[in-house]
């Protein structure tokens, strides 16, 4: 079926495809969203379209006005494609390690984008987006990591879209948590259909949101990129009751299936859904050999970005010459 025109890309933003992964064992499949997508090619599209909107709606920002965002990146773009065109100015507070290519986008887009240092980390990011809102009148911070409106995009878009398109047969939901917005917008619909419906949350080795579930976790440094924390408490989205597992995944282990996708399944993703895909992939195992108990045997996961997004950072590469 051919689609109708529509008036603006952000009208293109969600109804992503859902794909068979072919490394699924039988009988148990596992199907990724391809968020790559979206016309700013990434899942943060959902947010920056759902975000602003409701901002607008109910007066917390009117036209005109600026949005300020820590953001590493995918968000940035995802509200600069939103902004574009919604009649408001953006600024963007990025930690410098993060990817060149999204900076540029965001530029790209009429944005503004601001450096703070790697060594003050998101935090000193966030810090900086308030102490520049209270500069201004008519800004806002929407904030990704604290706004419930984050996980509500998902609860009210992506959530719906999976069901339709499995006729609402989802046996578990695997997928990357960064703000956690993506998974717990999932969970809450996926709970409200079935409540046992298995919900693992994806993070890179050295990650702590293992800790919200009472394991030890060991904090380190990983490559993987859009997911993970170093400090849950910061991460308000989180809700640890609707995890029934954080499921840490190696950057090594997450950088082989990025190749792997590309290679033999023609997706060009980045590392956080190398690392989605290898979680979904083992717990469809579990499933297959009877040690998961779900409603469907089915898996769902999510495949964020584009690996085009990180080319400058060698992902194609080595393991050890992959910048991450
Ligand atoms: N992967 C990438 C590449 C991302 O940019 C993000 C967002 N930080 C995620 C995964 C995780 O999504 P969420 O913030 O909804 O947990």
């Amino acid at each position: 079926m051919t689609a109708p025109p529509v008036d603006s890309v952000l009208e293109t933003v969600g109804r992503t495809p859902l794909v068979s992964v072919h490394a699924a064992p039988d009988p148990v499949p596992v199907y990724a969203k391809l968020e790559s997508f979206n016309p700013g090619a990434s899942v943060k599209d959902r947010i920056g379209r759902y975000m602003l909107e409701r901002m607008l709606e109910r007066g917390a920002l009117s036209p005109g006005g600026t949005v300020i965002e820590p953001t590493a990146g995918n968000t940035g773009i995802g509200i600069a494609v939103a902004a574009g065109q919604l009649d408001l100015e953006a600024v963007f507070v990025v930690p410098e390690r993060f990817s060149v290519e999204k900076q540029q986008l965001m530029a790209a887009l009429g944005a503004e984008v601001i450096n703070t240092p790697t060594s003050e980390g998101m935090g000193g990011a966030i810090e900086r987006a308030h102490e520049l809102a209270d500069e201004l009148d008519n800004a806002v911070v929407p904030q990704q990591f604290a706004n419930p409106l984050n996980t509500e995009a998902h609860y009210e878009t992506t959530a719906p879209e999976v069901y339709g398109a499995l006729d609402g047969e989802v046996g578990a939901v695997v997928a990357g948590c960064g703000t956690a917005g993506t998974l717990m917008g999932l969970a809450r619909y996926a709970r409200e259909r079935h409540p046992e419906t298995y919900i693992g949350a994806v993070e890179p080795e050295g990650s702590l949101y293992a800790t919200t579930k009472g394991e030890d976790g060991e904090e380190g440094e990983y490559k993987t990129e859009g997911i993970g924390t170093h400090d849950p408490a910061t991460n308000e989205l989180f809700e640890p009751e609707l995890v029934d597992e954080v499921l840490q995944v190696s950057d090594r282990d997450s950088h082989a299936e990025l190749k792997r996708l590309a290679r033999e399944e023609g997706h060009l993703v980045a590392s956080s859904a190398g690392a989605a895909s290898v979680a979904a992939l083992r717990t469809a195992e579990r499933i297959a050999s009877g040690e998961l108990d779900v409603p469907h045997d089915s898996v769902v996961t999510v495949f964020p970005d584009s690996s085009e997004r990180y080319l400058s950072k060698g992902i194609y590469r080595s393991f050890e010459e992959w910048d991450g």
